[in-house]
């Protein structure tokens, strides 16, 4: 169950943004929206190739993929070291496996801003800075625990003790890198220091995806003043990350219209849409992870796996137990069953493709899996 964590300076407007893809109507016509408990909603991660294989398969069921959001509040200056609701918030984000950082881009005398003016880089830098104090005060305590026994160790030692020398290292230069300003993902890491990283749930390490929300009438006209020094800060201090604008009062405003009503109101401000759709599939794009799907006369349905895993890797996201029998895997890429309008016509065609276990699975593969008998 993949989650994504919503955080944000108080009054940035983030419950706005939970409660209205909570019930976000738009989505809700399409896809089952569900909430688990009132800090946590199950969305559905669009996907057009899902939508055309339930078309064209006529089955009963199309199963997408969830995505689930958290609220998380309680992120304040200060707060990595007890101030607001202090580590409360911590544990949270330590549980979900990408952020979406709520920034807020809209001027409104009547929502007092908790730093003051309206300043989306100060914000920035507040949040980002607590979580990086966090992760140098976690790496900081094993350091400091482990330190005197490493030291101890000397030069030579046995296998398992270089081992620990060598993790050991890995921790300090990794604090280093957090220290001087930076965040964990963003740092060049080797596979084996990867490994070492993922041991200690670093909240710096997390995929993160900018949200800005700008008030309805900077989001109608696709302008709004904050967003070139947002996008500067994200350049300069988190390269590669996404920002994607969107609009609190304009999404709650939708959200509470029935669907005539919101087809017009839509059409009568340029045909403007729903932020979530992207958001969503902008969230699920950062934690690298793709979707491969399964097709038959019951469902159709769309399954999570990292990207480039072995089909074996794949299929354990079905069942263990297909993943362990796995001999051989039926593939359709989308784009030749789409081109040939059917599974019979791709057949055919010759354009069924076999691949073995060892395989690496793509994004959008229609799979079956072949198991021993
Ligand atoms: P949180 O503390 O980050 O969860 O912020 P809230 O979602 O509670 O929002 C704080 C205040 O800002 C509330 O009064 C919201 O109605 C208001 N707000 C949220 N989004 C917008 C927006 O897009 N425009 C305006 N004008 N107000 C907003």
């Amino acid at each position: 169950n993949l989650r994504i964590g919503v955080v944000g300076l108080p009054n940035v407007g983030k419950s706005t943004f939970f409660n209205a893809i909570t019930s976000s109507a738009v989505a809700a016509e399409n896809y089952p929206f569900c909430t688990i408990d009132p800090e946590e909603s199950r969305v559905a991660v669009p996907d057009e190739r899902l939508d055309w294989l339930f078309a064209n398969y006529k089955t009963g069921n199309r199963t997408p993929a969830y995505l689930a959001v958290i609220d998380i509040a309680g992120l304040v200056k200060g707060a990595s070291e007890g101030h607001g609701l202090g580590n409360s918030f911590l544990s949270h984000i330590n549980a979900v496996d990408g952020i979406f950082h709520v920034v807020r881009a809209f001027v409104d005398p009547d929502v007092v801003h908790v730093e003051g003016e309206v300043d989306p880089a100060r914000d920035l830098d507040i949040i980002h800075n607590e979580l990086r104090l966090k992760d140098t005060a976690m790496l900081n305590k094993y350091i400091d625990a482990n330190q005197r026994n490493i030291e101890r160790m000397g030069d030579g030692g046995s296998v398992e003790d270089r081992r620990k020398k060598d993790d050991f290292a890995v921790v300090v230069k990794v604090r280093d890198w957090v220290q001087q300003g930076n965040d964990v993902r963003k740092g060049d890491w080797t596979n084996k220091e990867i490994e070492v990283i993922n041991v200690h749930h670093l909240l710096t390490a997390k995929p993160v995806t900018y949200l800005a929300n700008v008030s309805e009438k900077d989001y109608l006209r696709k302008k709004n003043k904050f967003l070139p020094i947002t996008k500067k800060w994200i350049d300069d201090n988190n390269p590669g990350d996404k920002l994607i604008p969107f609009s609190g009062a304009f999404e709650t405003a939708i959200a509470a219209m029935d669907e005539p009503q919101r087809a017009e109101h839509l059409a009568a401000n340029g045909n403007a849409t729903s932020a979530f759709p992207k958001i969503i599939t902008t969230g699920y794009d950062s934690l690298s992870l793709m979707h491969f799907f399964t097709a038959g006369v019951m469902e159709v349905r769309a399954w999570t796996c990292r990207k480039g895993v072995k089909m074996t890797d794949a299929a354990r996201s079905i069942h263990n137990d297909i993943a362990n029998s796995l001999i051989q895997v039926d593939v359709m890429k989308f784009d030749d069953l789409k081109a040939a309008s059917s599974e019979a016509e791709l057949k055919a065609a010759g354009k069924l493709i076999i691949r073995g276990k060892d395989a690496r699975i793509e994004d959008g593969d229609i799979v079956y899996f072949r198991s021993g008998e």
